[in-house]
């Protein structure tokens, strides 16, 4: 039978772990993390993630100092801003929710958040980190969707070692890191993309498809092996016509209902990944204040 993973359930573990590490941290040494999470502009997306980041991070402990700016602020006070944050001894992990306005150069933002602060795990040198660290090491700020992936095939009864891994899209904050991560669990890793030449053929010899690419229902059950273990990222909304009506639905990049007839393991949307990007945020958050007093 076809095991749903069930993201929700594996986030709120893993926020119970951490609530549990905070709270033995206050008692220890009086201090908890503190996250700044900064927005500008009003995109309503980002308030949604925003609102559910913050509401997560308390819940588990973490102080949050809040920062929404106008959509008008510069490409400079916004770097003035990351800069104080920075500096600032009770903020341990920055967030710049993305998309910015595009008057502002994002990777020139991402790139001024100190490293040690990298609450995303997007910074140049945590990338660089990722791919020539050992496999256990627990200090990492490493990009939260693909950990949270990770985390959710760690858990299913299966040896990832020598396992044929494709991971469908390259972006840096989940595809790239994605591969990194199997790769250092010795999986063979295959990255595909919007040049790559069929897909199809790839998928089927794989183990394990992770589908990061904003395609609504992608992968096809006809692509996917029997047993294989999927892990759809995707987030994307679709009109639907229901009983006459038009209504919106929230779909990933896999067409679950073929897939899931052929998987052994297979995670739904929403309810998979989703719940696992914010509890691998709040995760960095608090190892970024745990390396802060090793210093
Ligand atoms: P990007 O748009 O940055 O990257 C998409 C990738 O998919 C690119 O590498 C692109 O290739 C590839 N691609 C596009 N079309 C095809 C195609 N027809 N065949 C094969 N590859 C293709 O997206 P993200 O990585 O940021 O996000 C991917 C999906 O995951 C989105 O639906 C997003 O909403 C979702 N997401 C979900 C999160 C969660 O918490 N669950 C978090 C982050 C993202 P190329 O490089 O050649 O253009």
């Amino acid at each position: 039978m076809t095991k749903l993973i069930n993201g929700k359930e594996i986030a709120q573990n893993l926020r119970n772990q951490l609530k549990r590490e905070i709270d033995n941290l206050k008692n220890k040494i009086g201090k908890v993390p503190g996250l700044a999470v900064v927005q500008v502009g009003n995109v309503a997306a980002s308030s949604v993630y925003v609102k559910a980041k913050t509401k997560s991070a308390k819940e588990v402990g973490i102080e949050v100092i809040d920062h929404h700016l106008k959509e008008e602020t510069s490409e400079k006070e916004l770097l003035e801003l990351v800069m104080k944050l920075n500096n600032q001894n009770n903020v341990n992990g920055i967030l710049v929710q993305l998309p910015l306005p595009k008057h502002i150069n994002e990777q020139i933002i991402l790139d001024s958040i100190h490293p040690d602060k990298d609450a995303d795990g997007f910074h140049p040198l945590n990338v660089g980190k990722l791919s020539v660290a050992n496999n256990n090491d627990e200090n990492l700020l490493i990009p939260c969707t693909p950990y949270g992936c990770l985390v959710m095939l760690k858990g299913l009864d299966i040896n990832l070692q020598g396992k044929n891994a494709v991971v469908i899209g390259r972006s840096n904050i989940v595809g790239k890191p994605m591969a990194q991560l199997l790769l250092k669990e010795s999986c063979t890793v295959t990255i595909a993309h919007s040049k790559t030449k069929n897909i199809e053929k790839l998928c089927k010899d794989a183990d394990i498809v992770v589908a990061a690419v904003g395609r609504p229902e992608m992968v096809k059950g006809n692509w996917v092996k029997n047993g294989a273990v999927v892990i759809d990222v995707g987030i994307n909304r679709i009109e639907v016509n229901i009983d006459g009506e038009n209504k919106s639905k929230l779909v990933g990049d896999v067409d679950f209902i073929e897939v899931e007839k052929k998987a052994s393991a297979i995670t739904p949307v929403p309810g998979g990944v989703g719940p696992m990007t914010i509890a691998c945020l709040l995760r960095n958050t608090t190892i970024a204040f745990k390396n802060s007093q090793k210093n």
